[in-house]
């Protein structure tokens, strides 16, 4: 058994990357078989990146520490400089990774504002660029599913199936952001096997609900992750016997995607107790497992933060007055329970 980490708050609502892998997980990864990944010889790396590709109705896989990394490769293959991106004003490619876009691919962003993060059809149509010596061109739409400023909001299939269709009339790439994509699957009941008709390339996380140390995979055609793999390399990213990592993503996959039904409950549950607060302003609605609300005015969010704390539950804050929950492998009833009585000691 690994050794406690005195460290750990009690209960970790920041995020659903804080779970640590269980034993059943460990054991799967010691006895994984292994080789060196950039010679192409770790069985279990190819194991998972077929596996996943297969899953989504895509040709091949490629097996990255982070998803920020998938995004940001893929993006990279989809583009050149003077390339412009379609994707929402908050999406985590252009939000949260470092300004990646500018600094890898050259390319511009074309920054639309989305209900709750989705976009709709009509809105990335509009913002084609027509052809002209002026403009960027118009080369890749990114959405993002679950989105995770939007509060883990889902897209209906009808809506990604327009955008999809839109994009390909006009000869744009269509990338998905899908490090929560298992929340949305189990949430919608949408099959996984369709997604590879509607994006030409999706990342999809192992280390945020699905439990697993480290890893994304990025999802494509032979050939674009062929391409993929080279941008891979020289981003420092081709590494030796990864298979002990893949292997832990290969345990989530055939482990942990049910059991995020009990992630989506458990976040509806907090949900409704926070709506019982007096202090308590607004809460978007939990579509899974990410519930984001809004303090009153009257009561400091940093306050806030602090009381929970002193209980040992720790939340983040989500710009002035809003804070974020997150349910995760690592949070069981007791603990909701337990945020319950901290919550109504609050008020
Ligand atoms: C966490 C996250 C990523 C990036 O994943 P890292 O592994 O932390 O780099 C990308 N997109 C979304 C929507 C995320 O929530």
């Amino acid at each position: 058994m690994p050794a406690e980490n005195p460290k750990l708050p009690l209960v970790d609502l920041r995020s659903d990357t804080v779970t640590r892998p269980t034993p059943a997980m460990l054991t799967a990864m010691w006895a994984a078989p292994v080789g060196d990944d950039v010679y192409e010889e770790d069985p279990t790396v190819r194991r998972l990146e077929e596996a996943a590709a297969a899953r989504f109705g895509l040709e091949a896989g490629l097996f990255c520490p982070s998803g920020t990394m998938t995004n940001q490769i893929a993006i990279k293959a989809h583009t050149e400089p003077l390339s412009e991106v379609i994707c929402e004003q908050t999406a985590h490619v252009y939000l949260w990774e470092v300004g990646g876009i500018a600094f890898h691919s050259g390319a511009s962003v074309a920054l639309l504002a989305g209900d709750r993060g989705r976009l709709t059809a009509a809105q990335v149509e509009a913002a084609i660029r027509p052809e002209n010596v002026h403009y960027p061109t118009t080369r890749l739409v990114c959405l993002e599913n679950t989105h995770n400023r939007g509060g883990g909001s889902c897209y209906s299939w009808d809506d990604m199936a327009a955008i999809s269709e839109v994009a390909k009339r006009h000869g744009l790439a269509r990338h998905l952001d899908g490090a929560r994509i298992f929340n949305a699957l189990v949430a919608t009941g949408q099959r996984s096997e369709d997604y590879g008709q509607t994006f030409d390339s999706i990342s999809v996380c192992l280390s945020k609900g699905l439990g697993a140390p480290v890893g994304s995979v990025l999802l494509g055609s032979k050939a674009f992750i062929q391409k993929c793999k080279r941008i891979r390399k020289v981003m420092g990213g081709g590494w030796r016997q990864a298979g002990y990592l893949a292997a832990a993503g290969l345990y989530a996959l055939e482990n942990n995607v049910d059991r995020l039904a009990d992630d989506h409950r458990r976040a509806a549950r907090l949900a409704a107790t926070l709506r019982l607060q007096p202090y308590v302003a607004e809460v978007l609605n939990p579509e899974t497992n990410l519930v984001i609300f809004r303090l009153h005015d009257t009561q400091p969010a940093a306050g806030f933060l602090a009381a929970l704390e002193a209980q040992g539950i720790m939340a983040s804050s989500f710009g002035p007055q809003w804070i974020r929950f997150v349910t995760h492998l690592d949070v069981d009833d007791a603990m909701v329970a337990r945020i319950e009585a901290a919550l109504a000691e609050i008020s």
